[in-house]
């Protein structure tokens, strides 16, 4: 470990952050859990090992997730929270598990986490389940508005992978006009942006491609409220309303934070947005993820684009090494304020690992950048405050 690398280590720790994205579950949820909650919580359960309830089971699971980057960082956040020095085994599984639930006999430890451990003093908080809610902590947990739905709004059955419509959210009749759908929809965003959202949220690359194209009015409203309508028709409807939204965001000045690189994998990398990114130049679109495992697409749309930001949340559990690389060339081809860093979990627990995992690649990255006189230490504990704090700040929260 070089001294510039400890020397970040140790700035870092003390840093007061934003974390710009995050789906931490309602407080209800975070009663009396023990470690199966927290790992079915987690990404590690995305790696669709079963762990059952067996020892032999428990021990083939760990066999096989054990170099998993999710579960890497997550064993890591266990540890230091629980105070025990040795990995996660099926001998000591039930050791960790009475830990965690005592802990979390204290009904606010889930937040002590948060506020103490991570030093969040804000979370930009994306509950699917609820879009816009601040989960009853406004001031700390400031939501995002997650708009997918309004793309599923083509007829009264269609869904967004989240089960979401808005005839049936919001209880729109099924007799509008395009005209009123459109109006309907601009409505309920500035109410949410209003009561407190700070950003809106696509994660469409969950539910469809990227690629936007800009589309004419007419051409649209063939696939709005037509039961003759085809995949093309629907198309052009999904992508005159995600225009509109871009407007939209421009117009209220909040970023457009969007799901870039994993998902449905088919048109889900950043490269696919260009046409929409270069046709609102006002809209502010802060790409997440990294668009991984694409990275090079994201840093080709920040080196063009300077209203596109690259936001490095959930990278650093999936690959730190893809992170590191990342994070490389966006110092290289970028400028030092369109780089923010979130969580993207559910539990507190996992947020923490996800902390020490980007705090980890940050250290070793400008550590390099050191070593090699690119830039000073003074210099890389700046652009560090910036990554953790300030650039969420100046993009979410300057009035
Ligand atoms: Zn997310």
């Amino acid at each position: 470990m070089s001294a510039a690398f400890l020397n970040l280590q140790e700035f870092n720790k003390h840093l007061k952050i934003i974390n710009t994205h995050c789906h931490h579950l309602p407080d209800i949820e975070h009663q009396h859990i023990g470690l199966d909650f927290i790992l079915n919580k987690s990404y590690v359960s995305w790696c669709k090992v079963d762990y059952g309830d067996t020892f032999d089971k428990k021990s083939e699971f760990l066999r096989l997730v054990r170099f998993n980057a999710y579960f890497h960082w997550l064993e890591k956040a266990l540890c230091e929270l629980c105070g025990i020095s040795q990995n996660l085994t099926a001998e000591n599984w039930s050791i960790f598990d009475e830990k965690i639930q005592q802990l979390h006999q204290n009904e606010n430890y889930h937040l002590e986490i948060l506020q103490d451990r991570c030093g969040y003093e804000k979370v930009i908080l994306d509950p699917y389940w609820n879009p816009g809610s601040d989960e009853g902590h406004p001031g700390f947990f400031t939501p995002t508005y997650r708009i997918n739905m309004f793309l599923y709004g083509f007829n009264t059955q269609a869904q967004d992978h989240n089960g979401n419509n808005p005839y049936t959210v919001y209880g729109w009749e099924s007799s509008l006009t395009f005209d009123e759908y459109l109006a309907k929809m601009k409505e309920q965003i500035k109410e949410h942006i209003q009561s407190g959202c700070v950003a809106m949220k696509s994660a469409l690359a969950y539910d469809r491609g990227l690629d936007f194209c800009e589309t004419d009015k007419e051409k649209a409203k063939r696939g709005f409220l037509n039961p003759n309508a085809n995949a093309e028709d629907i198309k052009a409807f999904q992508d005159y309303v995600f225009f509109e939204i871009c407007n939209i965001a421009a117009e209220y000045n909040v970023p457009l934070q969007c799901h870039t690189g994993l998902g449905k994998l088919e048109k889900s990398n950043a490269m696919q947005m260009q046409e929409v990114i270069e046709k609102n130049p006002q809209t502010r679109f802060v790409l997440f993820h990294g668009s991984y495992p694409w990275i090079q697409d994201l840093c080709a749309l920040i080196h063009n684009y300077p209203n596109v930001y690259a936001d490095i949340c959930w990278l650093p559990i999936i690959s730190g090494n893809a992170c590191e690389t990342l994070l490389k060339e966006l110092i290289e081809v970028g400028t030092t304020d369109r780089i923010t860093w979130g969580c993207d979990t559910w539990t507190s627990e996992e947020s923490f690992g996800a902390l020490l995992a980007a705090k980890q690649v940050v250290a070793k990255v400008f550590a390099e950048y050191i070593d090699n006189f690119y830039l000073s230490l003074v210099d890389a504990q700046e652009f560090n405050r910036q990554i953790f704090y300030e650039n969420a700040k100046n993009l979410y929260f300057k009035s």
